[in-house]
This record gives structure tokens, sequence and C-alpha cells, in this order.
């Protein structure tokens, strides 16, 4: 079918276009560290010939253990371009998940940030005490200021150093896998999916579109890299031939220091990062100069922290998506007209999902169980289902998960959503987390939504706890702006019942510290379900 032109689509292409194109422009930032595109070229192909002296082939798995530093960003391109698949480990696991993950992938390599070492090493002693083979461990020393951690014998400077020049070819099929992802396991264990040097290429491409990243971006790295390959922007900063800003944490004083002194321009995060942003001390603020474009997602970001993050001088894009489907899957485009809108009808607007980007080609609400597409009314609830080039072929070495995520060719979000008639989608809840009150369907985003316009509120979750009479009734977990106490269980009852209707007021209110959490920042609602099961209402 394909004439003898034809190319596969890989996101790794981008690189030497960068190193031909951008030669002197600074790819990388990291503390004192700099390298300009064609070096960073130069590290990916002695890294991609050191892993075949390695022994590492085609389809072989590399995994890595690090924060946002200049090594994990050069795997990106390094790993496949051995034509092997990297998986990035969200290093906040603990070390029986990360075992659980190197096991089922196969690892052959684990690269090891030197901050890591204690957490690797536990997962090792897991798979050697099961008799599972062990991969080669190397480890990752600071580059800018080395500590001498060891563990193994190899290094991954040393590595780059040995590294013989490289002719690298391009991918040979399109399908071939580029880097294997492990959902958080919010509602269950970790599944392995794998993305294709096609599917990443597409999704690239169009959020970078979609996004509007311009010429010459400078990107914070403040979205671990290994979120779904930081969202596919680190390919995408390859692609515009920006500058990565790489930061080793992302506490508020390093992000603003950054923020200013590199005069960044794009970054993406979760919206818990907001808080991190809103609550800085004083001394570890900086003023914000420049036009920082933030693309923010991962978990329903509520409309009143969207419009206090506005008001310090971030602009925000809302998208939405998951690891099944290469990221961020739907974009909220913004419309121009809405620009005339009130601040808080604004902050609405934003708040919801958004519309497909140009690689995902379907998104639609369903009614799960006859697959007939619900009325584009804003209010009819169904399930959010997707097709297209975003989504996964299935879970890795898992037919039975994989059969039971897809329903007649749609990938089965578990996602509650409705689509407005100006064909915006909004999620309304996890199917998991709908609360059902005497037969109604009680969306908890919508009842978080009305708790955090309250303004000591600072995180808010809702969850269904039993009702003798309702069978469910909604429980607000609250926590408050640090430093106030005196908010009483009524004044929050108070503020609900003037926003909302009676039937969905919560029941019982219990204040938190600090609301427990995923590795990846999402509210662990099954937690607090738990505690909710053994309050009484009275
Ligand atoms: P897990 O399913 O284990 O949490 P993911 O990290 O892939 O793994 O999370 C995907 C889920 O996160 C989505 O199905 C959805 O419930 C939630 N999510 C992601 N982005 C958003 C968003 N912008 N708004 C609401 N929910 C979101």
């Amino acid at each position: 079918k394909c004439g003898a032109n034809y190319t596969p689509l890989s996101p790794i292409s981008f690189l030497p276009r960068a190193a031909a194109v951008y030669s002197q422009r600074t790819s990388i930032i990291y503390n004192s560290i700099r390298f300009t595109w064609k070096q960073t070229y130069d590290r990916c192909l002695r890294l991609a010939s050191s892993l075949r002296s390695l022994n590492i082939t085609k389809n072989d798995v590399v995994s890595v253990l690090a924060p946002n530093i200049p090594a994990m960003y050069e795997m990106h391109f390094g790993v496949p371009m051995a034509g092997a698949v990297l998986n990035t480990i969200n290093t906040r696991l603990d070390a029986g998940n990360v075992a659980t993950i190197l096991k089922h992938s196969e690892a052959k390599i684990l690269f090891v940030d030197y901050q890591y070492v204690p957490l690797a090493r536990q997962a090792l002693s897991h798979l050697t005490d099961d008799g599972t083979p062990v991969p080669l461990a190397v480890v990752i020393d600071d580059i800018e200021s080395p500590t001498g951690v060891r563990m193994g014998e190899l290094e991954y400077e040393q590595l780059i150093m040995s590294g013989e020049e490289y002719q690298y070819n391009g991918v040979e099929d399109e399908w071939d896998a580029i880097a294997l992802n492990y959902t958080s396991g919010t509602t269950s264990a970790p599944k392995g999916v794998v993305y294709s040097h096609r599917g990443a290429y597409l999704s690239t491409m169009s959020l970078l579109l979609q996004w509007g990243v311009g010429n010459e971006p400078v990107y914070l790295w403040s979205l671990p890299m290994f979120h779904c390959n930081g969202w596919t922007f680190t390919w995408g900063m390859a692609a515009r031939g920006g500058t990565n800003v790489c930061i080793r944490n992302t506490a508020p004083a390093e992000m603003y220091r950054a923020i200013a002194d590199h005069k960044v321009t794009y970054m993406c995060c979760a919206p818990v990062v907001f808080n991190i942003m809103l609550e800085a001390k004083n001394e570890d603020r900086r003023p914000i100069t420049s036009r920082i474009e933030v693309l923010t997602g991962g978990a329903p970001p509520p409309a009143a922290l969207l419009e206090k993050i506005e008001d310090m001088g971030f602009h925000i894009t809302h998208a939405y998506g998951m690891t099944e489907a290469t990221g961020p899957a739907l974009v909220c485009e913004w419309m121009a007209e809405w620009d005339l809108r009130p601040a808080e009808e604004r902050a609405e607007l934003k708040a919801r999902q958004g519309i497909s980007v140009l690689s995902l080609q379907e998104v639609d609400v369903k009614d799960a169980k006859t697959m007939s597409s619900v009325p584009r009314d804003g209010r009819s609830l169904g399930e959010v289902v997707l097709r297209g080039s975003n989504v996964m072929k299935g879970y890795l070495k898992n037919s039975e998960d994989t059969a039971a995520a897809f329903k007649d060719g749609w990938f089965l979000t578990g996602d509650v959503g409705v689509i407005h008639p100006d064909g915006y989608l909004e999620i309304k809840d996890r199917s998991k987390d709908v609360i059902i009150s005497g037969g109604e369907n009680i969306s908890s985003v919508e009842l978080e939504t009305v708790l955090y316009r309250h303004p000591m509120v600072r995180e808010a979750a809702v969850v269904a706890m039993p009702h003798p009479r309702w069978g469910e009734t909604p429980c607000a977990f609250v926590s408050l702006v640090k430093g106030y106490v005196g908010v009483t269980e009524e004044d929050i009852v108070s503020h609900c019942r003037s926003n909302m209707a009676r039937f969905m007021v919560p029941k019982k209110v219990v204040f938190m510290d600090e609301l427990p959490k995923t590795s990846t920042g999402k509210i662990l609602k099954f937690k607090l379900r738990e505690m909710a099961k053994g309050f009484q209402v009275i």
C-alpha cells in the first residue's frame, strides 16, 4: 500500500532535525549545566551505542527511576534509538510496586538516579527473593555535582563518554514500541500500556498544535517525565527546538526561581501544583515577568482554583486524558468569544475537559449498557469513550483487562461525563465515585466545585456514605487554607445549602490537614470511602 518513499512516523526524527536546524540553540538547562541541540543529539547517539554494546536490542525494555534531570530527557531518544522500549517508573511508588513493574516488563536495564538507589536496591531484592532475573543496574550520578553514590559497576555519564559513533537510521516500523508506561493504579493494580512510535508522533504533533506551542519555547519540567513521557513534550520540545529547563524537585522556591531566571514560557502540571504555587512563602516567590502558558490536567481542576492562578499571571489550558490514551486526549480549546464573559463563567468554561485532540479521531458519551450516544444537552450522563490513534492497542500481557477496557471498538474510560450543545465534554465523575442517593445520581465533582468556591477551602473531596433511607448520601472531606482553623461543619453545610439542591448537600463534613493522595497527586477517594463507611447519619 505504501510507496517507495514511505517513511515510518517516529518522534525520534525530531532530534536529528533539531540538531541540524537549531544546532547551537540551548536544548537543556540544569542548574549550571547547558547543552545545545547538537550536543544533545550527540549524547543520545552515544547512549544508543553504549546500550547496543550492553546487548540491548529491539523491543528490550530499559527502565528508569529518575527525576526531571538531563539524563531522563536524553533517554527518551537514546533508548528508542537503540531499538529498545523506554519504561519510566513513577519515583513515588514503593519498592513492591517498582518490583512488580520490573518483573512484568522483563526490564533488561534499570537506570537509577543516585537519589533513588535505596528504593531500587529494595525493589531488586524483591526480585532476587522470588527468583526473577534482575536487570542490570546503572546509576545516574548528579551531572553538576557528582555524589559518588554507586549501584553496580556502571555509571550513566561514563556510558555516554564510552559511547561510539552510531548510525541511527530511523525506525523500521512505525508500530514498533517506543515506550511502556504503567497506569498509576488509582483504581486497580498498575497495568502496562505500550506506546508505538506512530502513536507518540501523532499525539506529540496534535498537542503542540492544540496547545499552540510557538517558536523557541522555554519549557519548565514541572510535570514528571514519568507521566506519559511528560505528556509527550519530551519529544515535543525537540520538534520545536525548545529549551528544556530541568529541575530536580518541584518545591515552590525552585519553580519560582527557574521561571524567573530562564523566563519560562510553557509548563505542564497537575492542578495540585497550583496550591503549592499559591501557598509559597513570600521569600520563595519571584515576580512573574514572562507570559507563561500552563497546561493542566490529570484530575479535575476546580474552577475557583483556575481563577486564582490566572490572577497570578499564569495562562491556563485544561486537558484531560489517561495513560491508555498517550496522556492528554482532550483539550479545552479556548474560543475567542469567551474572553468577554465574566471571570467566574470563564473559569467554569475552562474547567470543562474540552474537545478531542487531532490524533484522537472520536470522543463520545454513551450509555454503557446500550452503547447509544446520550443527548448533547450538557445534562445527560454517560460513560466517556474514545477511539483513534491516541488509544492503546491493549495492556501488555493482560488480555483479560484489555478485553474489559473496550466495547464495540471504543475505549471505556471509566469516567462519567456530559457533552454540552457546543460539543465540549465535561467530566462529572469516575463511574466508581458517583453517589446514588434515593435513585438520584449525584456528581461528586459538581459538589467539589461548590466546596472549592468557599474562600477557606483548600482541598475538597466528596464520597458516598451509607444512609438508612437513601442508600447513599454525600460526605465531604475538606482541608482548609493553611493557617485557618475557625471554619465549622455548619459553615460548610450552609455554604452548600445556598449553592446546590438540598438532596445534594453533604450530610457530614470531615476536616483533615491534608487529603490522602496517590503518587500522582490524585485524591485517594477509595480511602475516604472506607472511612465514610463507618460514619452514622444522625
Ligand atoms: P489512573 O486511572 O490509574 O488514575 P491515569 O493517571 O491514567 O491513571 O489517570 C486517568 C484518569 O485521571 C482519567 O480517567 C480521569 O478519571 C482522571 N483525569 C485525568 N485528567 C482529568 C481532567 N482534566 N479532569 C478530570 N479528570 C481527569
